[in-house]
């Protein structure tokens, strides 16, 4: 029985991982590499084992760094069932779509441009299908997957339906038991529960995306939240909130019914300007049985789910546009959450230069991004390649996110029994030493940072280097 690393491992995207005991092969998460083209051209590139001997894959969650590749596997031979909570399956099917079609539209923007034979990584309808393989799980609930191996969900905390894997495996005598993290979320965060404890385990795969710092107070940033929002109410301007359709959306407007009074949002037009939002905020409130007891309890008092009586919910073009007649009064949340396309650079361009309009930057920049920039301060942006001045005011808010810090995953990996060796993916190659570094001092585990091709002997807990390290350095050499 072993465990073969191959996605999520030098960089943070495209969580894959292979289990192969008793002659089956697993797949844990099958998720897309994002970053530049010429890092997701890696996408189109062949699995290093043939979809068609696949016996089961099982997925964390929804983000499509996790499940973006899911319909290319399936297109490529993959005919076995895909285990995942019922709420990813929902969620998948806006996500995965969503994939789906923002891919089909790049190529036929490439085709228009002269590359004739470009062609979308996969179809809506490959999505589609993918999402046909999948069989819905609950937390807690033990399937036995094939012979020998059985899984069971934990709750992740990380966004709705999101899990940590306990996959048990059996070989003659030998019976091992190691836990996937998926995506860890952050303890008492909005809406969703904290991470389940992990419990009895032999071997633990984290996540470390946060590994090396920790985020700002959660109350301090609700906080400032709400004072922006005042200043904003004074110099009657508009707030604009880039965030994702997924989770951040969800979050602001639970916060924006839980403060409504407090903030005076009654002043306000609230819009979530995004078709995506709208469908994930549905499946989000719909889910009540995975929501927290403070948000199951704050249902029970309010008669809607989120209690914003001015939220207008702008699925449509038409309905958009008319937002860009308000010069004051309205609160935007539009996607895409880094600014790097969709209905948010719409509102830039009407908001970008008027001093008394603010920005809410409340999730990750990634370099090369239009939030970014913003982020960073600068004077003057393009948008749809015109020079805007920024004279709005940008306010980077710390405080929301999906991901646990350094001391939620420490917090997370002490729930662990039975004293578990634990491989550390998922984080920049630097984040992942200081982690480890952490671990040690925190934990004293000598955790393992594994590279893409090595391989986990489950039996013996031994991790086989695909690339011996000596030789590597004589290669550098
Ligand atoms: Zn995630």
């Amino acid at each position: 029985m072993e465990l073969e690393f191959y996605g999520a491992t030098r960089r943070v995207t495209g969580s894959c991982h292979i289990l192969r005991a008793g002659g089956y092969t697993i797949i844990l998460d099958c998720g897309l590499v994002q970053g530049s083209r010429e890092t997701e051209e890696l996408n189109h590139e062949p699995f290093p084992f043939n979809p068609a001997e696949v016996d089961a894959v099982v997925l964390s969650h929804g983000h499509i760094d996790h499940s973006g590749r899911l319909p290319l596997l399936v297109s490529r031979g993959f005919r076995g069932p895909v285990y995942t909570h019922h709420a990813t399956i929902d969620l998948c099917n806006v996500l995965l779509k969503d994939s789906a079609s923002l891919a089909e539209h790049d190529a036929q923007y490439r085709r228009r441009h002269g590359d004739g034979d470009a062609a979308p990584l996969y179809t809506v309808e490959e999505a589609m299908r993918a999402i046909g393989h999948m069989k819905g799980l609950r937390y807690g609930q033990k399937q036995q997957i094939v012979p020998g191996i059985s899984v069971r969900l934990h709750d992740a905390g990380h966004i709705l339906g999101s899990a940590f894997v306990e996959i048990e495996v059996s070989e003659g005598d030998v019976h091992r038991t190691f836990v996937f993290s998926g995506d860890m979320g952050q303890y008492d965060s909005p809406i969703l529960n904290d991470p389940e404890a992990i419990g009895q385990a032999d071997v633990v795969i984290v996540e470390s995306t946060y590994g090396d710092r920790l985020h700002k107070n959660f109350d301090l940033t609700v906080a400032e939240i709400g004072e922006i929002i005042s200043t904003a109410c004074l110099e009657c301007g508009n707030i604009l909130i880039p965030a994702f359709a997924v989770g951040r959306s969800q979050e602001l407007l639970y916060l924006f019914g839980q403060h409504y009074h407090e903030w005076d949002l009654a002043k306000w037009e609230i819009f979530l300007d995004s078709p995506m939002a709208i469908e994930a905020s549905r499946i989000y409130w719909s889910h009540e049985e995975l929501w927290d007891e403070e948000a199951a309890l704050f249902r029970r008092n309010v008669r809607r789910m989120p209690p914003v009586g001015n939220l207008h919910l702008t699925g449509k073009i038409e309905e958009s546009m008319t937002i860009n007649s308000m010069n004051e009064g309205a609160i935007i949340i539009a996607g895409s959450g880094m600014c790097n396309g969709g209905r948010i650079i719409h509102h830039l361009k009407h908001n970008l230069e008027r001093p008394d309009c603010h920005i809410l930057i409340s999730g990750f920049m990634a370099e090369g991004t239009l939030g970014r920039q913003l982020v960073e301060g600068r004077k003057e942006v393009f948008l749809h390649g015109r020079p805007y001045r920024v004279e709005a005011r940008v306010h980077t808010i710390g405080g929301l996110s999906a991901h646990g810090d350094r001391n939620d995953l420490l917090r997370w990996l002490r729930t662990g029994e039975g004293s578990p060796a634990v491989m550390i993916v998922h984080g920049e190659e630097s984040v992942k030493e200081s982690f480890k570094g952490f671990l040690k001092d925190e934990l004293a585990v000598d955790a393992m940072i594994p590279q893409p091709g090595d391989r986990l002997d489950l039996a013996t807990v031994t991790l086989h280097r695909a690339v011996d390290e000596n030789t590597n350095e004589k290669h550098k050499e």
